[in-house]
């Protein structure tokens, strides 16, 4: 079976580096865990006999098929489906879960905006992630990575690079490197209005990377609420960090 390139499949099958992953994982036995993408199967099988409830969903039949003849005593955990267009419920995931996956990359961001839907109901989420991509998500204010991408991503989550993973380990080699990280959410529950309000500032400032906030404000806020702004006005919006874009989207 060839592997398909419209799937972004990209196979990860070093024992010691699988074992790694589910090491850092950390998973015990009451964990539900879902994986997306289990492709062959060789991350699955070092994560179904740890935990009591394991759900994996594979979008190409081929590997769904396979998947079910090489587990046949957990042949009910697998789902063909798209994970974009699942609900956890359609699968009994109605409370907590665990989320992993050798993700597909082309889909990275469409994976990460199906989590902020299902916010609520995800403990936790371990995505090994292509490297520039993996960067934009955990950076810091003041470094090349930094972006609207990574505001979102600490609002939500706490977001920590667990380990570097060499493209030679994944067949067929992609062309970059891969980090795989850990997503935590940070609340229980989604302030939504806050959340709104940092997403259109966020968009609003980004749009024009280059110039100084106070250019950019203008055109969200009224002149009285951008002079209540404790901040330097003159900053470009790389250089303002978490707290401050909370604070702006706090006025908006
Ligand atoms: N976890 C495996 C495979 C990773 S490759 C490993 O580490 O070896 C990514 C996998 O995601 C492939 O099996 C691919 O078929 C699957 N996939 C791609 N798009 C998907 C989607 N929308 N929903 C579910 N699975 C998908």
């Amino acid at each position: 079976m060839y592997p398909k390139k419209r799937f972004g499949q990209n196979f990860l099958t070093d024992e010691k580096i699988l074992e790694d992953l589910v090491r850092l994982i950390n998973i015990s036995f009451e964990d539900k865990v879902l994986e997306i993408g289990p492709g062959k199967g060789d991350l699955s099988e070092n994560i179904i006999n740890c935990c009591n409830s394991y759900y994996a969903v594979e979008i190409d039949r081929d590997l769904f098929n396979l998947l079910k003849a090489k587990f046949p005593e957990n042949e009910r955990s697998f789902i063909n489906a798209d994970i974009l267009k699942l609900k956890p419920s359609e699968i009994m995931l109605d409370d907590n879960f665990r989320l992993v996956g050798n993700i597909p990359y082309n889909i990275s961001s469409p994976i990460l905006n199906w989590c902020e839907k299902n916010y609520e109901k995800i403990s936790d989420m371990h995505f090994m992630l292509q490297k520039e991509f993996a960067l934009r998500c955990s950076g810091n204010e003041n470094t090349s990575s930094y972006g609207r991408l990574s505001v979102i991503c600490k609002y939500l989550y706490e977001v920590e690079v667990l380990k570097e993973v060499s493209k030679v380990f994944f067949n067929p080699e992609p062309k970059v490197d891969s980090l795989f990280v850990r997503f935590y959410p940070k609340y229980a529950k989604i302030d939504e209005k806050e959340f709104q309000n940092l997403k259109t500032v966020t968009r609003a400032l980004f749009n024009k990377k280059r110039k100084k906030i106070s250019n950019s404000l203008k055109d969200i806020m009224r002149d009285d609420d951008i002079k209540k702004i404790d901040l330097d006005l003159n900053l470009r919006p790389d250089e303002l960090s978490l707290d401050d874009f909370l604070r702006i989207s706090n006025l908006v």
